[in-house]
């Protein structure tokens, strides 16, 4: 038997009714901000990835899955959704029309990690990217709709943890005080962060393995080495989350894998999850543009680890199928053929309705019905056509009513629609 590759995984209906819902809320509150859909390629050039998020980070070196196309030319399954994006905003010329624009994508993403909890090779991600907008206005108001985003579906325990990378001015300096800091320590930190130390040492403070944590305490941090600038920038954005009361907590500690980020990052996270604590991340990458040959531009943007939402809101509940309104049930050839015809104009006008094809007893058609947890049966007997009329039964109350054949599909939606 042909099974799913390691790493990737259905999504079964009954569980897929929880995403719907979850995408459908999400669609909403992003285009009540202001967010417009963008709908990418899952494959583009390798380069777009290798440049735009960075060599010496985990993706880049270890994640993506890359193969060469008939020509050699290197070509990549999206491990995230940002890169995409800033090169549809500069290949489409969006800046010339007007420098500020809001995107939303939703959609999978690959990676190849360890499987676990929380952690799969084909993942989906809810993102949204602003451009044109230096001010910390933008920062408060992505982080603000993201808040509303994770109340409004009611995900316990969530914490935005907020910090700012600095800029290319003054990154470098905390980057020296750490490389001196972690240069002493390299023994007892993981093979990964052995390297990091040199390449990458923001990396570092970044790892999850307890050792590396031990080994990074004390080590010196961004906010003491933030510029007037960017301390500035820190400030306002605090103070509007405070203004909006956002729940947020300052983390020095948090800095992002991906090279692009400058200024405001940021990680929503929750208890609730384990070691795969982080349902989205986000921050400011005012380089990203211009290091993919566009005109230089702010940004900032999130990503909302779909699946790790979903696993949130599904703990406890394990079966969201909606059930249809109505089932059929028909005795008899001719009762049979004019089911069909009703069920045809039931699914036509909106009516979520079911029947059964095979001719089978009204006995198991009515345990059909159960099963689907129906709440009408609509019942057609040998009876009932001679009287031209059909029977509706409220599987809840048990009560029945008698339609007439004629006009009866109107009248049973006006019915069913009524409670
Ligand atoms: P992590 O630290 O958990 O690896 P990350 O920093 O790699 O996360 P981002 O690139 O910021 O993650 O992606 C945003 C969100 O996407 C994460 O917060 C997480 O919820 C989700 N995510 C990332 N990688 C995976 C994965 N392999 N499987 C499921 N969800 C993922
Ligand atoms: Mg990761």
């Amino acid at each position: 038997m042909i099974k799913l590759i390691r790493g990737f995984r259905d999504i079964l209906p009954g569980d897929v009714e929880l995403w719907q819902d979850i995408e459908a809320k999400a669609r909403v509150l992003l285009e009540n901000f202001g967010f417009r859909e963008i709908r990418l390629p899952i494959m583009e050039s390798t380069d777009l990835f290798s440049r735009g998020i960075g060599t010496d980070t985990d993706i880049v070196e270890k994640e993506m899955y890359s193969f060469p196309d008939s020509k050699g030319r290197g070509q990549t399954l999206r491990p995230e959704a940002t890169a995409s994006v800033v090169r549809a905003y500069i290949e489409h010329g969006f800046a010339g029309s007007d420098p500020v624009q809001k995107f939303y994508t939703i959609g999978p993403m690959f990676r190849h990690e360890r499987p676990q909890k929380g952690r799969y090779r084909q993942f989906y991600q809810i993102n949204a990217e602003m451009y044109g907008v230096a001010s910390p206005l933008a920062d408060v108001q992505i982080m603000y709709m993201l808040h509303l985003f994770f109340t409004g579906l009611s995900v316990p325990d969530v914490v935005t943890h907020v910090n700012s990378l600095g800029c290319p001015e003054c990154r470098p300096k905390f980057r020296d005080a750490l490389t001196a800091f972690v240069s002493d320590k390299t023994d007892r930190l993981c093979s990964d962060c052995q390297r990091r130390a040199k390449t990458n040492p923001l990396r570092v403070i970044d790892c999850k393995v307890p050792g590396c944590k031990e080994a990074v305490e004390g080590a010196p941090s961004i906010q003491d080495h933030l510029c007037q600038d960017c301390r500035e920038h820190f400030e306002a954005v605090i103070k509007g989350l405070d203004n909006l009361s956002v729940p947020y907590e300052i983390n020095p500690r948090l800095v992002r894998g991906l090279d692009y980020y400058t200024r405001t990052t940021f990680e929503v996270q929750t208890s609730l999850l384990g070691a795969q604590n982080a349902v989205a991340g986000g921050g400011r990458y005012d380089g990203l543009v211009k290091i993919l040959e566009g005109k230089d531009t702010p940004a900032i943007g999130f990503a909302i680890g779909f699946d790790r939402l979903a696993a949130l809101l599904g703990a406890e509940e394990k079966d969201f199928t909606v059930p249809p309104p109505l089932f059929v049930a028909a005795l008899g050839a001719e009762a049979q053929k004019i089911a069909f015809d009703w069920l045809c104009a039931f699914n036509a006008k909106g009516l979520r309705a079911e029947m059964d094809y095979e001719g089978k007893s009204l006995k198991s058609q009515m345990k059909q019905a159960n099963r689907f947890r129906v709440g009408h049966v609509l019942i057609l007997g040998e009876t009932e056509l001679q009287n031209n009329k059909a029977v509706l039964r409220n599987m809840d109350t048990k009560e029945q009513v008698e339609v007439a054949l004629d006009g009866l599909v109107d009248q049973v939606i006006a019915l069913i629609n009524q409670g």
